[in-house]
């Protein structure tokens, strides 16, 4: 039994049982409990009331590119990415709201891939890449694009779209298009961890398509909202149609939702005389939380001799106007010495994690979520020292 906590009927997850020394803990996907005592505490500034008669038309602004997107959360994308000064998201560019980015990644594939072409255009990443592109671009072996694996390796002269994910996931590192042939090139960058909490926002991101997900920003996943930036209106007008034939637009009830809490975020930030309190703000809040578990999870590994994790450079944040680390949601472990796969040996730990095989790598790598809820991670950091202890 996996005793990350248990789903209640309301679909929120009960995640105050301590895990067992006996029991698996899942740090395999990147489940976002790290952030729920924020939410907690905000519960009420982000109610949302949906009445019976409410958002029951498929249709939301006709004279938007993307007709079924709430008026209301294209403003507040519009003012979070004032906000916070990481992407340019003004009046010239195109919103395209998704069931979260997963929903506008394929959206995304089917706009850049020409229509015309007897062959499929090749989809690459350097790795190691978010292990979930390679899947998402196999699954339906579609006669427009296929996957044409690491962006490093690509040789062919033929046409080909690359996807940046920067931060990196697995590896939290920042990144730019690497793929250097004589074909056309056309790059998709997911930005989805690209918030003040994970990383320094060194720059206003301004590519032709960006994608974007709640999941990540504030940890809202089962809302399943995501959002690209693009600027050409042609690939957002097919990608508005790509969602139009898989599932008639996104759901209001999770728009609605996203616009409220995007609101309540915002207003914290611009009231006049904003707390004072930085546990009050939510970046403040989730990048202190994010920074305690590296500092703790570095004394750990640092003990252990048995992994060793990338440093990350430091930057100027012109969010928070200070120089500071990266904060990774992910931990990139590599094994130390005569330890071959990293994902197996942390298995034996009962602690389940992603091979480096998933991302494009070596087993050595694995990748371990820190954004589990307190309880799993801190057993997480008994389970390394108490392996360390044993080894000695
Ligand atoms: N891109 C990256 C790099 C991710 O890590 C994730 C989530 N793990 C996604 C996209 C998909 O996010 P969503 O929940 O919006 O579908």
């Amino acid at each position: 039994k996996i005793n990350n906590g248990f789903p209640c009927s309301n679909g929120t997850i009960k995640p105050l049982i301590t895990p067992s020394p006996s029991s698996f803990i899942n740090l395999d996907q990147g489940d976002p409990e790290v952030f729920r005592a924020y939410w907690r505490k905000k519960s009420e500034e982000c109610t949302v009331v949906i009445n019976g008669e409410d958002l029951m038309s498929y249709l939301s602004d006709t004279s938007n590119v993307c007709w079924f997107m709430l008026p209301e959360l294209r403003e507040a994308i519009q003012r979070l990415h004032r906000v916070v000064g990481n992407a340019s998201a003004g009046i010239d560019k195109h919103i395209v709201v998704g069931t979260g980015s997963t929903q506008l990644f394929q959206a995304a594939l089917f706009a850049l891939s020409p229509s015309d072409s007897p062959i499929p255009i090749n989809v690459v990443a350097a790795s190691p890449y978010y292990s979930e592109y390679k899947d998402e671009v196999e699954i339906l072996r579609s006669g427009l694009y296929r996957w044409g694996g690491d962006a490093r390796e690509y040789d062919k002269n033929e046409e080909y779209i690359e996807v940046v994910t920067a931060p990196n996931n697995p590896c939290g590192s920042i990144r730019r298009a690497v793929a250097n042939c004589e074909g056309e090139g056309k790059v998709i960058h997911d930005l989805a961890y690209y918030w003040p909490q994970y990383t320094p926002v060194t720059q206003q991101y301004d590519h032709d398509l960006m994608l974007f997900t709640f999941s990540k920003c504030t940890g809202h996943a089962g809302s399943r909202i995501g959002w690209a930036i693009v600027k050409d209106i042609e690939v957002a007008r097919k990608m508005t149609r790509f969602i139009h034939m898989s599932s008639i637009g996104v759901s209001k009830e999770s728009q609605t939702r996203v616009a409220k809490i995007i609101g309540v975020i915002c207003d914290s930030y611009q009231e006049i005389g904003s707390s004072l309190d930085p546990d009050e703000l939510f970046f403040e809040y989730s990048r202190r939380k994010l920074r305690e578990r590296w500092e703790k999870l570095r004394a750990v590994v640092d003990k252990s001799n048995l992994f060793s994790l990338a440093k990350y450079p430091k930057a100027y944040c012109t969010f928070t106007n200070h120089t500071s680390e990266s904060y990774p949601a992910f931990a990139w472990m590599k094994c130390k010495g005569s330890i071959e796969d990293c994902e197996s040996y942390l298995r034996n730990l009962k602690v389940l994690v992603r091979g480096g095989k998933r991302f494009g790598v070596d087993q050595k790598y694995a990748r371990v979520s820190l954004l589990s809820s307190d309880d799993v991670f801190n057993e997480f950091l008994t389970r390394i020292s108490n392996a360390t202890r044993n080894r000695e």
